[in-house]
């Protein structure tokens, strides 16, 4: 469903708490909905539950009346996936001079094309079938990528959750789609109840592995969950 009528679950300034990013201050949009069911998913965002449901008039006047965003590094578009707003962004995105951070699931090729160009960074996420129990995601990863380096060369990552279930071909598809669209790739192995739960002999293992096939990799646990924000 996407109409220009956005469906908010919650926004907040607080931390940045993954990637290369992490420690920069940010005007979080959380957007309501997700086209993915991840196994590990602990949102609960349906439309239903939005907290705010505004238009970008509507949108802009609360950011400007509620939040002092003159010192933020930018604005994380998050959710779950933003881009199931993209006609709302579309008008909503050029109303603020921000530097827009957009986290996705990179699956909605067709989506971001219309929002791309307000768009200062992308962190995507390549999500493995061992994860997230959803196949077929690297085909739509690989069009996602495709068209994002076609059309603009912004700043671009992309981060893997892992757990001991990675498979040697996710490893190589994974690292595959980093070298041939030249982004760096996130190791973050996945956490629970603020532990990390494979093995750190086991995260050094695949980190290896990772490196030896593309040599720009790094391993990035999710800060946040240690440092108890949000
Ligand atoms: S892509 Fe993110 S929000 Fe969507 S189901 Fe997966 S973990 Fe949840």
């Amino acid at each position: 469903m996407q109409t220009e009528i956005a469906r908010i679950k919650e926004m907040f300034i607080s931390t940045q708490g993954e990637g290369p990013f992490v420690g920069y201050r940010q005007l979080f949009i959380r957007f309501c909905a997700c086209n993915l069911t991840c196994n590990y998913c602990d949102t609960d965002y349906t439309y239903e539950n939005a907290n705010f449901v505004y238009s970008p008039d509507e949108l802009l006047s609360f950011i400007k009346k509620e939040f002092d965003i003159s010192n933020i590094h930018s604005i994380s578009l998050t959710g779950g996936e933003p881009l199931l707003h993209a006609d709302f962004l579309k008008r909503f995105l050029p109303m603020l001079n921000a530097k827009y951070y957009l986290e996705t699931n990179a699956t909605l090729t067709e989506n971001l094309y219309e929002i791309i160009d307000f768009i200062d960074i992308v962190s995507a996420d390549i999500k493995l079938p061992s994860a997230t129990g959803i196949n077929n995601t690297f085909e739509k990863h690989d069009a996602f990528f495709r068209m994002l380096r076609t059309n603009k060369n912004l700043e671009l990552f992309a981060k893997i959750v892992f757990d001991e279930n990675i498979t040697e071909e996710e490893i190589i598809a994974s690292t595959n789609l980093a070298k041939k669209y030249n982004f760096e790739l996130i190791l973050q192995p996945k956490t629970q109840n603020n532990e990390i739960v494979p093995s750190i002999n086991f995260v050094d293992n695949i980190f290896s592995k990772c490196l030896k096939r593309y040599n720009n990799v790094r391993l990035i646990p999710q800060v946040h969950k240690f440092l108890d924000i949000r």
